[in-house]
C-alpha cells in the first residue's frame, strides 16, 4: 500500500474543491485505470488530506478510513450513475457513521447570532464526520455529478442544473481542446 508517485504531502496538490465532505472523501481517489491516484494511498498523504480538508490529522484508523473512502466512491458513482448503491456499500457506510457520536452544539457567530452544529466524538470522529456527509449528500436535493472534464473523474454536487465541471480549469480546458480541434 506505498506508492513513490506521491511522496510528500508538501508536493501533492490534493483534488479539493470545496464539495460537501463525503465528495471530497470519494475524490482522493482520482483517475481510473493506469493513471489513477490514490490521495490516501499512505499515512502521510491521508494525514496531510485530512490537514487541509478537516483542519487536522485526526486519529482514525487510515484502514478504515480507506475502507470508508472506498465505500462513498462506490456509492457516490453509483448514484451519479442513477443506480442504488449495493447493500454493502450502504452497510459499510452505515458502519462508520456509527464509528463516532455526535452531539449539538450551540454556536456564537461573529455578529452575536446564535446557530445550531454538530461535533464529533470518540476515536471514529473523524470517520463518522464523513460518512454522515455522504449520507446527507446521497438523499440530500441535489445530484451528484461526475466531471465532464476530459480525464477528469471528480464527483460534485450539482447544486444548479447547469454545472458540468467540477472546477473552471476543467471547463477551460475542454473549451481550449475544442477551440484548437476547430481551428486549421
Ligand atoms: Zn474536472
Amino acid at each position: 500500500m506505498t506508492s513513490h508517485r506521491l511522496p510528500r504531502p508538501a508536493d501533492v496538490e490534493y483534488p479539493v474543491i470545496g464539495e460537501p465532505l463525503g465528495v471530497e472523501l470519494a475524490n482522493t481517489r482520482y483517475g481510473t485505470g493506469s493513471d489513477a491516484v490514490d490521495f490516501l494511498d499512505t499515512d502521510v498523504l491521508a494525514r496531510g488530506w485530512m490537514r487541509e480538508v478537516l483542519g487536522s490529522a485526526g486519529v482514525d484508523d487510515l484502514v478504515l478510513l480507506r475502507e470508508l473512502r472506498d465505500a462513498v466512491h462506490a456509492a457516490l458513482a453509483a448514484h451519479a450513475n442513477g443506480e442504488t448503491p449495493t447493500p454493502r456499500v450502504i452497510a459499510t457506510v452505515n458502519r462508520h457513521a456509527a464509528a463516532g457520536c455526535a452531539t449539538a452544539v450551540l454556536q456564537r457567530t461573529a455578529d452575536d447570532a446564535l446557530t445550531a452544529g454538530v461535533r464529533y466524538h470518540g476515536a471514529g470522529a473523524t470517520r463518522a464526520r464523513l460518512a454522515t456527509s455522504c449520507i446527507e449528500v446521497l438523499t440530500g436535493p441535489h445530484p451528484v455529478r461526475r466531471c465532464e472534464g476530459v480525464g477528469c473523474t471528480l464527483f460534485f454536487v450539482q447544486q444548479h442544473g447547469r454545472r458540468r465541471f467540477c472546477s473552471d480549469e476543467c471547463s477551460h480546458r475542454l473549451r481550449q481542446q475544442r477551440y484548437y480541434r476547430s481551428t486549421p
